[in-house]
């Protein structure tokens, strides 16, 4: 760990906001309170801030924060040009508090996660960890539904050889050297859940009791959920892809099964003219079709990795250092 490090570490908290005007001004007053009392405690430096991402809000969010920016010296804000959907802004808010951060914690404006756990996500930063991951102890809060589609959704990706942390969002303590790397991943459907496992170094897990929203309403309706699912499942794996090619494959295979029938059918005479030589057509065409679908898929799936570009390996350690090496060369 950084050595500078003695001292209590400067953190910043990350919330992305979209149309929050009815929570913003609790979860200021509740966020100030922690912070003067993680500083009072000697657990985070005074300069540490509360950074709030305005993803195109078309209520006062904006207004909130800039009120409070003048009164509150925790208080900071970015406001996004339009729109750009809570992964986005996320990030936008991630990519400016490294900049001047130890450590950073992302998290809802909603209040729904335990704000108690901060305390705890400095305790493990400060014993080493990078990366801090808030797990829902329990689904009680939510609907039937949401729990159900929540745990089909972590099998799925798991299935797909994704690594995601079960019942773990967004609430998450990440170190000034892993967003560092995390900027590094240029992809644009981005998925953060997938990403941070990918990226590496020391982590851990903390338990917390998530809450009810405490005002508003979702900005996560049934229509974008499946489109995070979606996008988080075609960002990470070529599965999909895959099924294509398998089904194609078993298609062929059976085809040859479906020939046999057909032919002893005519044999007996038990057809009727045309249809024996249809029948192979089709299915012997149709699979030959899905299996050359899915090697271009294939091909498709490679050039999607390549475009990405994600880092091939990052370094966490390194002996070596630029004085030594110009030494031998001397
Ligand atoms: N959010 C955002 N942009 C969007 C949608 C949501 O910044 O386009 C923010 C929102 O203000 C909240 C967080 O993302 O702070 C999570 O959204 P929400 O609590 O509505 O999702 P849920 O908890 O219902 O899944
Ligand atoms: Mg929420």
């Amino acid at each position: 760990m950084d050595s500078s490090l003695s001292s209590p570490p400067i953190l910043v908290l990350v919330i992305p906001c979209y149309n929050e005007e009815e929570v913003l001004p609790e979860t200021i007053k509740r966020l100030t309170t922690i912070f003067d009392n993680l500083i009072e405690k000697n657990k985070i430096a005074y300069t540490s801030k509360i950074l709030f991402v305005d993803d195109g809000s078309r209520d006062r969010t904006w207004e909130i924060i800039e009120e409070n920016n003048k009164t509150n010296t925790f208080v900071h804000g970015l406001k996004l040009a339009k729109n750009a959907g809570h992964q986005n802004a996320l990030l936008a808010g991630l990519n400016h508090a490294k900049e001047f951060s130890d450590c950073v914690i992302s998290i809802d404006a909603d209040l729904q996660d335990d704000l108690n756990v901060i305390e705890e996500f400095i305790e493990k930063f400060k014993e080493g960890y990078d990366v801090v991951y808030g797990v829902r102890k329990s689904r009680s809060t939510d609907t039937f539904f949401k729990r159900s589609t929540a745990q089909g959704f972590y099998r799925l990706m798991n299935s797909m050889g994704v690594n995601v942390v079960y019942n773990h969002a967004d609430y998450r303590l990440m170190s000034k050297r892993v967003l560092h790397h995390l900027s590094e991943f240029r992809e644009v459907n981005l998925f953060l859940r997938g990403l941070i496992p990918l990226i590496g170094f020391k982590s851990t897990e903390v338990y917390y009791d998530r809450n009810e929203r405490f005002a508003g309403e979702s900005k996560y309706p049934l229509k974008k959920m499946l489109a995070f699912a979606f996008d988080g499942i075609t960002s990470f794996s070529v599965t999909p892809i895959r099924l294509i090619s398998g089904i194609g494959f078993l298609m062929f295979l059976f085809s040859f099964v479906i020939a046999i029938y057909i032919l002893v059918n005519k044999f007996i005479g038990n057809t009727t003219s045309g249809w024996s030589s249809l029948m192979i057509s089709i299915w012997f065409i149709g699979g030959l079709q899905l299996v050359a679908l899915g090697l271009i898929g294939e091909y498709i799936g490679k050039i999607y990795k390549e475009v990405k570009a994600r880092p091939k390996y990052i370094i966490e350690k390194n002996t070596v250092h630029l004085s030594q090496k110009n030494k031998q060369t001397e």
